[in-house]
């Protein structure tokens, strides 16, 4: 037939999801999340994404894992995103479901414009980010009235070297939750000081956030990185900085532990 005069519909056009699995914990999945995970035939999954989570796929979900972590071998991210163009133009709602929020160091903002210049239709749904998630894990106030007025989300690792301003932060009194850091954090808690944070500021490290397998450790910025080699805390973790860690209440010689009302003061 003359492709000209075919009568054949054209492939209904696919689209892709950005999606925040949150920190772990299948429970911390937004509801939106669930809804629209449930529509989507292709999960592409990093690898920080909970496995109770990928346990909730549909049986006819294709799932395909393209994690990247950090000094892991992985998949190229040039090789992820012309996967997500090719099952949306074969008509798949595909997901791109990752770790914590896909907007923080999570390359949402690369996938979407990426995605958009080639008009590939896509849309996301937020996620509860590790670094927030430590308040409700720890019982931690990442802000609290009369200590923290503030957080700051950082990453101490970048491809080209360069660090966040540490003496603007310092100076800021904000806490400070810092990702990507665990390889580094003896070089860290150095650039730390030198920058004017105080060598007892107070430091909780937090790995896998929200999983049966958490674990954390409350610490002082001089410390750090003996006591994450002593209790051979490992990635993927973030650190906290700030005096609100003091007042944690899983945290060992807190201030909420001593002194109820201020918990609330
Ligand atoms: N988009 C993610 C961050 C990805 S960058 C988010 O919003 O959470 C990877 C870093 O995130 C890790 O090196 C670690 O610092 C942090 N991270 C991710 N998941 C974590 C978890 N469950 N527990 C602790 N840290 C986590």
């Amino acid at each position: 037939m003359n492709p000209a005069t075919s009568t054949r519909a054209p492939r209904p056009a696919g689209k892709v999801w950005l999606i925040g699995a949150g920190p772990g914990d299948a429970e911390l999945l937004t509801l939106k999340a669930a809804r629209v995970l449930g529509e989507c035939t292709i999960w592409l999954v990093d690898d920080l994404v909970g496995p109770g989570i990928l346990e909730m796929a549909p049986a006819r979900t294709r799932i395909v894992k393209v994690g990247k972590r950090g000094g892991c071998a992985s998949t190229p991210q040039e090789f992820i995103l012309r996967l997500m163009a090719r099952y949306a133009r074969a008509g798949h709602t595909v997901a791109r479901l990752k770790g914590g929020d896909p907007f923080i160091f999570g390359r949402g903002g690369e996938e979407m414009a990426w995605l958009n210049s080639r008009g590939i239709q896509v849309e996301s749904v937020s996620g509860i980010t590790a670094g927030l998630a430590v308040g409700g894990a720890l019982g931690l106030p990442l802000t609290h009235r009369g200590v923290s007025r503030g957080v700051s989300l950082v990453t101490a690792h970048t491809v080209d070297g360069a660090s966040p301003d540490w003496r603007a932060l310092a100076r800021s009194g904000l806490t400070i939750v810092c990702y990507m850091g665990m390889s580094r954090a003896d070089k860290l808690a150095a650039e730390l000081m030198a920058a004017g944070f105080p060598a007892a500021l107070p430091v909780a490290v937090v790995q896998n956030v929200s999983c049966a397998s958490q674990r954390h450790i409350a610490t002082t910025l001089q410390h750090l990185a003996r006591d994450i080699e002593a209790h051979r805390l490992g990635s993927p973790a973030v650190i906290v900085l700030g005096e609100v860690v003091g007042h944690s209440l899983s945290l060992p010689g807190s201030a909420a532990q001593a002194d109820p009302q201020q918990r609330f003061g």
